[in-house]
């Protein structure tokens, strides 16, 4: 699956993975599991929270799940047969270890850890609020003002708090809350997160996909519904809807890029997916090619498509080094700038001499699609025609993609011939919005309303970017600038 091309500044950021396990022995062993499978959704940091009766116990560390959740001494500790986690990258918050999930809070009612992927759009403002009224913030990020609304909060049941102080706020989540005897899952109005529910014999479990489930065995029920709520106790499962229903707008760019290839999001599989988004770009956007060639890895099941569809041949023109880490990248400039010949290198038996068609997922900076062009030429390719499996990317993502600003989008400062100039492939092409939703074979819209989120591609955001419009002036406001942190 595709990650991170190369620095940070290079591309978008994933966002995050949770998990959580209800009912099964060493449940804090099977969600490292299933964080480990989750890893391409966040690899920033990784924690989980146990519950034994009224104890939690709780790790929480900066760095890969397998790097840190990797001793039977750390699980072992985690005790109890319920457990939820979380794998970050932070869209909100800064990376300290104070910002690593799940977080948690000791009420009156007794502990409660939440672990949330998405992004608050109102957090902000909200926090600004509980602020003045007496609220002591102990991270950046925007999930712990959850934390504080369910404080507040007058009802009287776990359920019901959080029910509350989910009203109040506004973006997406896909959360997973622990408390003592009952694990709930919920998404917001729109779903534009994923959310599964799986069961283990008796147990029950959360994950964000379903590569999470198969990691540990369990059964795959069905997705938690966009506004839904599960909730998990001794008594078994109960369905609640308490928010006003909305059409669901499940993220598009999960089909594109996130989601991994052998995960199954909203009844479609993912890889099969991306084959059709390739294909669909074949008829839109053919291309004269002697040789298909994806970017490794997010690239590669859209050429597949692509080339199954063209009569192309497939091939790997591109060799992947899946040995590049972070730690490795990040330290140096020097490093930093040697960008993408870490990660890629040019296979000449397969481009030398070659009319190439490369095909990648999306194009965000452009810093990728540049110099993988340049290494293509290098590597003897006659012509290099580059097809992206995506609409440009114009806007950013308030809903848990850290995208970067506007100005920094390629998409959204050139249009597609410059864009071929400035990464110096002889032809360039886009898939469209509308071969795109074919491809997840949906129309665009039902009764005027889109059927997923695709903001990113369109401007066209679902939610309210209350945070972001509080702190816009006039000449700033079409940037959607993201908001620093107070
Ligand atoms: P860029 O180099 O900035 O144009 O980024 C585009 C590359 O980043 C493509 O190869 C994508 O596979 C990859 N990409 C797209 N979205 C993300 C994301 N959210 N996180 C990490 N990489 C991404």
């Amino acid at each position: 699956m595709g990650e991170r091309p190369f620095a940070e500044e290079d591309s978008l950021h994933e966002e995050c993975g949770v998990f959580g396990v209800y009912g099964a022995p060493e449940a804090a062993a099977r969600v490292a599991l299933g964080l480990h499978a989750l890893q391409h959704r966040g690899q920033e940091a990784a924690g989980i929270v146990s519950f034994e009766g009224n104890q939690c116990y709780a790790h929480r560390a900066i760095g890969l799940v397998g790097d840190n959740f990797n001793s039977a001494d750390i699980i072992g500790r985690l005790k109890g047969d319920m457990a939820i986690g979380h794998n970050r990258y932070s869209t909100t918050g800064d990376a300290g270890l104070r910002n690593v999930q799940p977080l948690f809070g000791d009420f009156s009612f007794g502990g409660l850890a939440v672990a949330h992927n998405g992004n608050l759009t109102n957090a902000m403002t909200l926090r600004k609020e509980l602020i003045a009224r007496g609220c002591l913030f102990q991270s950046t990020s925007d999930t712990e003002t959850i934390i504080h609304l369910i404080a507040l909060s007058r009802e009287q049941t776990v359920e019901k708090r959080l029910i509350d102080a989910l009203k109040q706020v506004e973006g997406a989540y896909s959360l997973v809350v622990m408390a003592r005897g009952q694990m709930i899952g919920v998404r917001d109005p729109f779903g534009v997160r994923p959310l599964v529910l799986g069961r283990l014999n008796d147990a029950y479990v959360l994950a964000s996909e379903t590569c999470g489930l198969d990691i540990i065995g369990a059964e795959y029920v069905r997705d938690v519904a966009a506004g839904e709520m599960v909730v998990i106790s001794a008594e078994g499962m109960r369905s609640l809807h308490p928010f006003s229903p909305v059409p669901p707008r499940f993220c598009i760019f999960e089909y594109v890029y996130f989601a991994r290839p052998d995960s199954v999001c909203e009844n479609r599989n993912v890889y099969e997916t991306r084959q059709a988004i390739g294909a669909e770009l074949a008829h839109e956007a053919p291309a004269p090619g002697d040789v298909v060639v994806p970017v490794p890895d997010s690239g590669i099941p859209a050429a597949l498509g692509y080339a199954k569809a063209s009569g192309i041949p497939f091939d790997l023109g591109i060799i992947r080094n899946h040995y590049v880490g972070r730690t490795f990248i990040e330290p140096s400039d020097q490093v930093r700038h040697l960008g993408v010949k870490l990660k890629h290198n040019g296979n000449r038996a397969v481009l030398a001499g070659k009319r190439v068609v490369l095909v990648d997922d999306s194009i965000v900076r452009g810093t990728t699609s540049k110099k993988i062009v340049a290494m293509v030429r290098e590597a003897g390719a006659a012509e290099v025609h580059m097809r992206i499996a995506s609409p440009p990317t114009t806007h950013s993502c308030f809903y848990g993609v850290d995208t970067p600003t506007r100005d920094q989008l390629l998409a959204a400062q050139n249009d597609v011939a410059a864009m071929a100039k400035l990464i110096d492939a002889d032809s360039l092409a886009f898939l469209s919005i509308g071969g795109l939703y074919r491809a997840v074979g949906e129309a665009r819209r039902v009764a005027n309303q889109p059927q997923f989120c695709d903001a990113c591609f369109t401007g066209e955001y679902p939610i309210a970017l209350t945070d972001a419009e509080n702190t816009m002036t006039g000449s700033q406001k079409d940037l959607f600038l993201r908001v620093a942190e107070v």
